[in-house]
């Protein structure tokens, strides 16, 4: 079998792109309400020498706490059980949105790296991936 030629290589790999990037477009369509932040949940102690939470196996808890960037601070706010399982789910899909659009980026990147060289031109931009996201939840 012949090697292919170079654009038909990279014909090829602009297809993968583009359906890579359909299937990332459809995905989005599902996401829900999102929300910004991050939801943790957190164990206290009340320094009661003869309270439970003495044993770090039987502390206060959980408590949900919500923190979100605003103005360069953080700011924090605890949650009651019902509303941070509403909260858990706006965070993942939030999460899952930005996890969309970064592939999303990667993908275009590529698509017009490979358009760019076929036109003979350099690509110009910033390097991918720009960064690797802290995973906290
Ligand atoms: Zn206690």
């Amino acid at each position: 079998m012949p090697e292919p030629r170079l654009s038909e290589k990279r014909a090829a790999a602009l297809e993968r792109c583009r359906e890579a990037y359909a299937a990332a477009k459809s995905r989005l369509a599902d996401i829900g309400f999102t929300c910004e932040g991050s939801l943790v949940e957190r164990y206290t102690c009340c320094h009661n020498p003869n309270c439970r939470c003495a044993d770090p196996t039987r502390r206060h808890g959980p408590y949900f706490q919500l923190s979100w960037k605003e103005g360069g601070r953080t700011i924090s706010r605890i949650l009651s059980t019902e509303q941070a399982a509403l909260y858990r789910e706006w965070v993942d899909n939030r999460r899952a949105l930005e996890a969309v659009l970064e592939e999303m980026r990667d993908l275009s990147r590529e698509a017009a790296e490979h358009l760019a060289s076929e036109a003979g031109v350099g690509f110009v931009g910033p390097s991918r991936p720009r960064r690797s996201r802290r995973r906290t939840r």
